[in-house]
């Protein structure tokens, strides 16, 4: 039987909910016990696909398709194991399956109500996600924080969960603690709060994760205890920290995982987090410096952050540099003002060890990022793009190095006469009739690389799979001029023909993936094309510091 952990935010959003639940479940999983963590968002969008990454965040792609929320990329980050669709839901999609179901006559006449058969389908996912992970613990990440009206009904499941087995359910409360510059002190009042408002729901936090600027003392914990009805050891410090996956070895430092296995009457099978450590070390370690320049499009958006649009990327490219034993430097370039100032690229691009062309959509910047990319090829600097940039770097090879003036994705220009990126007719009669949500090509697609490229020397195989995001494809139509005239294609899906690497010879790494590699990297184990990409770029580093001693 599974056990469930509910993880549950107080005060405020956006203070590491997702990596605390990432971070015990690697925990739970290094003493030895089985562990999956599912996300609940309580938003009416089915899943996370139709929503603007500005505002949103990344959309993030699981091995059977399912667009969900950045978090599942934590959790498969921190546990080093794929995460399925199954883990993920959001109130439209519990909803969806509810009134579908009465449409069915599957509630047998009975009237359907909010509470229980809401609660109760999202029971049902639950247990089919523990059923299906073969699961001992459950991590439960509800979104939003405690005390709105959106997430009360998954509070009404946890509740009723617990209710069921009461030796079977643990609830952990995820709490800032402000200390207003003003008064010098850390407040507690918020908390006791949150506490207050989940025990009207039926619930009683067993830990308080004490998030803040610094570590909570001895005095509010004993103060906490008082209000909040709990040991002062299950109040838990978790102090700001710079690099996220410090968390399991701090929370491992107040021995969390033991104290949670001693709430089920559980004891550890083992005690290994060495893997860990010794990966967080070599962060720390890393010395020499790797800039990596990423040219996007989401600037100018007032408040909301760029980097979390691209948190997978960033990733990645961290976990490559570590592993290097370098510390990445990464700047956020404006596509969109390269296509007034040229100099201005040439000097900021100049600067680069490597450069990356991530995902996208759209008109905007395109042709910022493929003077970018011609840059890249011209200059010989490492480039790799990804889904949207492998797209624009065989739009950049057609017009500048095969003679087709004007060629173009019809993504952005559909009349153009040499269309090198074209949409698949399924994915068009989809588009015309507005099917637009969980429709495009998402998800695992095998890939078969060409003997001798780059990247089937990073791979070091010829049979890859990767995960998928986009409506657009290679067009194969015009696949043996582009090779003509050297661009190789070096990654091939072996089902469908569709072209899913591209790189260039006479060039130290030039390569795009139609596919997101960045989704399957892992700070234990990095992506080969990552790790490659990064290695290059310490190359051409390596090189242009060369040249300046020349001088
Ligand atoms: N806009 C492109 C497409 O739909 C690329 C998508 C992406 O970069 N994820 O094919």
């Amino acid at each position: 039987m599974a056990r469930y952990i509910f993880i549950i935010g107080g005060v405020m959003s956006g203070i590491g909910k997702g990596i605390t639940t990432a971070s015990v479940a690697r925990i739970l999983k290094s003493k030895g016990f089985r562990a999956t963590c599912v996300k609940i968002d309580p938003y009416l969008n089915v899943d996370a696909g139709t929503m603007n990454p500005i505002e949103h965040g990344e959309v993030f792609v699981t091995e059977d398709g399912m667009e969900c929320d950045q978090d599942i990329g934590n959790y498969e980050r921190f546990l080093d194991e794929n995460i399925f669709a199954q883990n993920y839901m959001t109130s439209g999609s519990v909803y969806l399956s509810v009134i579908n179901r009465e449409r069915a006559l599957g509630y047998g006449g009975k009237c359907v109500e909010t509470v229980p058969h809401i609660p109760e389908e999202v029971i049902r996912r639950l247990q089919n996600a523990a059923a299906k992970t073969k699961a001992d613990f459950v991590l439960v990440e509800i979104g939003g924080t405690a005390g709105e009206y959106q997430n009360l009904v998954f509070f009404e499941a946890a509740r009723m969960l617990k209710l069921r087995d009461p030796q079977g359910v643990i609830f952990i409360l995820v709490s800032y603690f402000p200390i207003p510059k003003l008064m010098g002190e850390m407040k507690t009042k918020p908390t006791q709060y949150a506490v207050r408002v989940l025990n009207s729901a039926g619930i009683q936090p067993d830990f308080i994760m004490a998030r803040a600027e610094m570590p909570l003392d001895e005095p509010r914990k004993r103060k906490l205890s008082v209000f909040c009805n709990m040991h002062p050891e299950d109040i838990i410090s978790a102090p700001d920290i710079l690099n996220i996956y410090q968390a399991p070895l701090n929370f491992e430092k107040d021995k969390i995982g033991h104290k949670i296995l001693a709430k089920f009457g559980l004891h550890e099978k083992k005690n290994d987090l060495a893997d860990w450590a010794r990966m967080f070390r070599r962060s720390q370690h890393a010395k020499k410096e790797v800039r990596i320049g990423i040219v996007g499009k989401y600037f100018g958006t007032g408040k909301f952050t760029l980097s979390d649009s691209y948190i997978s990327v960033i990733e990645s490219i961290k976990h490559a540099a570590w592993e290097q034993g370098a510390r990445p430097e990464i700047h956020w370039l404006d596509g969109e003002s390269y296509e007034k100032d040229r100099r201005k690229m040439a000097k900021e691009l100049g600067g680069m060890d490597g450069i990356i062309v991530p995902g996208g959509f759209g008109a905007r910047a395109i042709e910022g990022k493929i003077r970018a990319i011609e840059y890249a090829r011209e200059s010989l600097k490492p480039f790799l793009g990804i889904c949207y940039g492998m797209q624009l770097a065989v739009v950049e090879f057609a017009r500048n190095v095969a003679g087709m003036p004007g060629a173009n994705t019809t993504e952005v220009n559909s009349k153009t006469k040499y269309p090198v990126i074209d949409v698949m007719a399924d994915q068009k009669e989809k588009y015309l009739k507005k099917d637009l949500g969980g429709t495009m090509r998402l998800g695992a697609y095998n890939c078969k690389l060409k003997e001798g490229t780059i990247a089937c020397r990073a791979y070091k195989t010829t049979k890859i799979s990767e995960r998928h995001r986009h409506r657009y494809e290679f067009n194969n139509a015009l696949k043996e001029v582009l090779e003509s005239k050297g661009l190789v294609a070096s990654g091939v899906n072996p089902e469908s023909g569709l072209v899913e690497i591209i790189e260039l010879r006479k060039h130290p790494f030039f390569l795009g993936t139609q596919f997101h590699p960045e989704f399957k990297s892992r700070p234990l184990n990095p992506h080969p094309l990552f790790r490659e990409f990064i290695k290059a770029s310490l190359k051409n580093k390596v090189k242009k510091n060369d040249k300046t001693h020349a001088k």
